[in-house]
């Protein structure tokens, strides 16, 4: 049974399209963005309505997006040119501006093509490669300041430090109240499944973000009121599955289908589309070099280049957030020509088998073609923890 909170949030979900266009038509001004070093905050503050962008899933739209971007490109990529080129996305073509920045290069390769093509509006945000160096903080800080007086023209509006000082308070309240909701979900009795919050987290790349900690507030009350009472179905805590590797986007459910149909319980991810932008995201104070710092920061994504093991950001966090949600197993999800994830998937197992957790590396793309070879290895896989957990031996 659905919980009546995450109804109301899917319901206001189908309604957004007509809404934004309603917003639009009475002078508001979207910007539609792209990438993991955004931050969100700045368009926020400047009264500018921010949409994340990207759907998965889709071979159709593939297909379509390869017709102007190299197949070479990662299929997650491939479809959101596609969704360009297709022309009926509602959120693309409610924004009136589009920013992406160079996190993964291919998303940078996402925004010319898009500015080629379809003669969109576009920003770059360029992002340093190595974050721990000095330069790299007035590189990126620099980068943002020029995006912000991109922003301010296109916006007719100054940054003012006191609407700074609240788009910020509203993003740590949402991202307080998805990290409590998310550590909820791992809990041996939980009325909400991983699942369901990744589409929670997910609802809110679109969603009015005031409107959006509203309905976040709503539901984490409805589970501290309903707690114990039930348990989600096929909750099995034998097999506590961590996922990890390439983006999941709204739409792409294939791997997660499986794993539910298989009776593994997810009870984590570090995904650029789900748990891991909310995780200490720390702007000590409203200027654009704080948020530039807090950026820069966070975890690191997985497509910037590091090759120290022992102090490496991502395998660090992977690890905490392994622990920290009992998982017993991973699953690495790699699509296909996502060269980032896919050449770190070997480290990535080494390191996690030296402490006990098997890894699961998976290789796909959005046809269905490889849904039964994808099926039979994740229950083997299950299986496998299953029987770890039962015996406290590895198969
Ligand atoms: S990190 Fe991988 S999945 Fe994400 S945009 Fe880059 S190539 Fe595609």
């Amino acid at each position: 049974m659905t919980l009546k909170s995450v109804d109301v949030i899917l319901k206001r979900l189908a309604e957004r399209p007509a809404e934004l266009a309603a917003a639009r038509a009475a002078g508001a001004k979207v910007v539609g963005f792209q990438g993991y070093s955004l931050p969100e905050e700045l368009i926020h503050a400047l009264g500018l309505i921010p949409l994340r962008i990207g759907l998965g899933g889709s071979d159709r739209l593939v297909e379509l997006g390869g017709r102007y971007i190299s197949t070479k490109n990662c299929v997650y990529v491939r479809e959101t040119v596609g969704l360009f080129a297709d022309d009926t996305d509602p959120y693309i073509n409610n924004s009136d501006i589009f920013a992406f920045d160079a996190t993964c290069l291919q998303t940078f390769r996402t925004a010319e093509v898009v500015q080629y093509y379809f003669k969109k509006n576009v920003l770059i945000v360029g992002v340093p490669r190595n974050f721990y160096l000095e330069e790299a903080e007035t590189y990126f800080t620099a980068e943002l300041r020029h995006f912000v007086s991109r922003l301010e023209e296109f916006a007719g509006a100054k940054l003012s430090f006191e609407k700074l000082a609240d788009s910020i308070a509203l993003y740590d309240q949402i991202r307080d109240e998805i990290l409590a909701i998310y550590e909820y979900q791992a809990t041996a009795r939980p009325l909400i499944s991983w699942e369901e919050v990744f589409d929670v987290i997910q609802a809110g790349y679109v969603l009015d973000r005031r409107d959006y900690l509203g309905l976040l507030q709503a539901l984490h009350d409805e589970l501290a009121a309903g707690q114990g009472a039930a348990v989600i179905a096929g909750a099995d805590d034998e097999a506590r599955i961590f996922i990890s590797g390439s983006v999941i986007p709204p739409g792409d459910k294939k791997l997660i289908s499986i794993i539910d149909q298989l009776g593994g319980r997810v009870v984590g991810d570090d995904l650029w589309s789900g748990l891991i932008p909310y995780v200490e995201v720390d702007i000590k104070e409203p200027t654009i070099a704080a948020v530039a710092w807090a950026y820069l920061h966070r975890t690191p994504h997985g497509a910037l280049p590091y090759l120290d093991l022992a102090t490496d950001g991502r395998i660090a966090r992977l690890k905490s957030l392994i622990g920290k949600f009992k998982a017993n197993g991973v699953i690495y999800h790699t699509l296909r020509y996502c060269d980032p994830y896919t050449f770190k998937a070997k480290e990535t197992k080494d390191i996690l088998e030296n402490i006990g957790i098997p890894l699961l590396e998976l290789h796909t793309e959005y046809a269905g073609s490889d849904v039964e070879a994808i099926r039979t290895r994740v229950e083997a896989f299950i299986e496998m923890i299953k029987l770890k957990t039962e015996t406290g031996v590895a198969a």
